[in-house]
């Protein structure tokens, strides 16, 4: 029989998944099926109580941000995370011990913040030896409820991570700076190298998985602004954008796609991206040599990517749909462009996922 690699995450926005999947995709590319992989929404499998908590980030991210930054502070804090664990327990661990059991995994790995001490606790309570690794899908800015002592390996996508998950306790032996995991199909992309790229210059607005962010008013400015280029949006799960966009008229060529498997293909005809700071696009996006502009970020938990992107010189912030605009323009034509292509060869780690899959195997 085929050993089993269990993949934990959830559904809150679009990283979490495509993080497992990209593991899950860069294992079967060094070991094609060679092992049995299976990725399990953990709130959605195992609680229906806490589901009702994962299900809330959509909205939450999309209509008040700024709650969401709340709630990540308020719970940075040791105790308040052992009391959510506690009201939690309930409702997860037997069901985690059941699945633990029925599957007998031979490791498991989660991409998920909420889940580690859950998945620690019940591993042992079933008395079975399974090593667990936990792939860190914040790569800079982390929140405590990561870390977990009994997790066997921690990856990590920054020093800057690295220094966080010691101070929360983690041993510096039991952590791998490698980078945050993308599909391996952005790495095939990038190699090929030979993009169809239009020969008008192409602008790609995205919000994460659930569409967030001010990509609306950006195609008003951009209209206003008698723009010459090409647009694709990638509405995601936001189907009132999709639909409201893709009824739009504009002087310059638009494509509108909801939730679509072909950003690794979009990203490719681009030249430059305009999104929330979630941490997937933007690896995505450096990985496929796009420089960033960042209109959004939640609060806390994506600040750190905001900076990184700064510091880094790989793209700009700007919040105003109407500067956007302006900086699309000027962007394009300046040695700074250039510059930032440099910098983002420096920083992006196409091959993360191949080489956590390569940690994985050391343990099976
Ligand atoms: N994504 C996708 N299809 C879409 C929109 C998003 O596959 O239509 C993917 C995107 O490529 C990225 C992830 O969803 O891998 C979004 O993750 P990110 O960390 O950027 O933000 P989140 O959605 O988790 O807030």
């Amino acid at each position: 029989m085929k050993k089993k690699i269990l993949y934990l995450f959830s559904d809150t926005g679009g990283g979490h998944r495509s993080a497992a999947t990209a593991i899950v995709r860069a294992v079967d590319h060094l070991q094609k099926d060679k092992y049995s992989q299976e990725m399990v929404d953990v709130f959605a499998a195992c609680s229906g109580f806490l589901n009702v908590f994962a299900k809330m980030y959509a909205p939450v991210i999309k209509y008040s941000p700024k709650l969401w930054g709340q709630l990540y502070y308020w719970l940075d804090d040791q105790r308040k995370l052992e009391q959510l664990e506690k009201i939690s327990r309930p409702f997860i661990l037997q069901e985690l011990k059941k699945l633990i059991l029925e599957q007998r995994p031979a490791v498991i790995v989660s991409v998920h913040p909420l889940v580690n001490h859950l998945t620690v606790r019940a591993i042992k309570e079933t008395g079975l030896k399974i090593p667990f690794i936990v792939a860190i899908t914040d790569p800079v800015t982390l929140h405590r409820a990561w870390i977990s002592p009994g997790v066997d390996l921690y990856v990590v996508a920054t020093p800057e991570a690295k220094k966080s998950a010691v101070k929360y306790g983690m041993p510096e032996k039991k952590i791998k700076i490698i980078g945050m995991p993308i599909d391996p199909k952005f790495l095939l992309k990038s190699k090929i190298g030979g993009r169809p790229r239009s020969k008008h210059f192409t602008v790609l607005l995205m919000g994460g998985g659930e569409g967030a962010g001010t990509m609306g008013e950006i195609v008003d400015e951009l209209e206003a602004s008698g723009f010459k280029g090409r647009a694709i949006i990638i509405a995601g799960r936001n189907k009132r954008l999709e639909t409201k966009l893709k009824a739009k008229k504009t002087g310059f060529p638009l494509k509108v796609f909801g939730f679509t498997d072909k950003v690794p293909e979009l990203m490719a005809e681009s030249d430059l991206i305009v999104t929330k700071a979630g941490p997937g696009t933007i690896a995505e996006a450096l990985a496929m040599n796009l420089p960033i502009i960042i209109t959004s970020w939640l609060p806390g938990q994506e600040e750190g990517n905001v900076e990184f992107v700064v510091r880094e010189n790989v793209g700009r912030v700007c919040k105003e749909p109407e500067r956007v605009v302006r900086l699309i323009r000027e962007l394009q034509s300046t040695k700074e462009f250039a510059e930032m292509k440099k910098n983002i060869k420096r920083v992006s780690r196409p091959e993360a996922a191949l080489d956590i899959a390569r940690q994985i195997f050391t343990f099976l």
